[in-house]
């Protein structure tokens, strides 16, 4: 893999970490560096006030857990790219396919072992 081709995919990855951390902030409390906490929003103390503070935080909760997910995946790659390891399946340690990586810059295993997965 080239240095440009890694450059783009380290600038895809910033955005997108960005990103996650701006939505994670009006769904969660940042409580350290990578960790949140899903916003809980006390309406009053009326039964349909309670219920919907549920419901929010329910939503606020599945909403922060597929969003720390990516970002925690984020972070990873960006790891890898600084240890030099970047685009390494992390199952059969072949090279992941470029296309693969451009379309999901994030990914730590190759095609053929994420199909396994499934
Ligand atoms: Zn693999």
């Amino acid at each position: 893999m080239n240095e440009k081709f890694i450059e783009e995919r380290k600038a895809a990855l910033e955005a997108r970490r960005d990103e996650l951390k701006k939505e994670l902030n009006t769904s969660a409390d940042q409580i350290a560096e990578n960790d949140y906490d899903a916003k809980f929003i006390d309406l009053g103390d009326k039964d349909d006030e309670n219920a919907a503070e549920v419901a929010m935080f329910e939503k606020n909760l599945s909403m922060e857990k597929t969003l720390e997910v990516s970002l925690y995946n984020v972070n990873k790659a960006l790891k890898k790219i600084n240890e030099g390891n970047y685009g390494i399946c992390e199952k059969c340690k072949s090279l992941i396919k470029p296309d693969r990586l451009k379309a999901f810059p994030s990914a730590t295993a190759c095609m053929k072992c994420k199909e396994k997965l499934l």
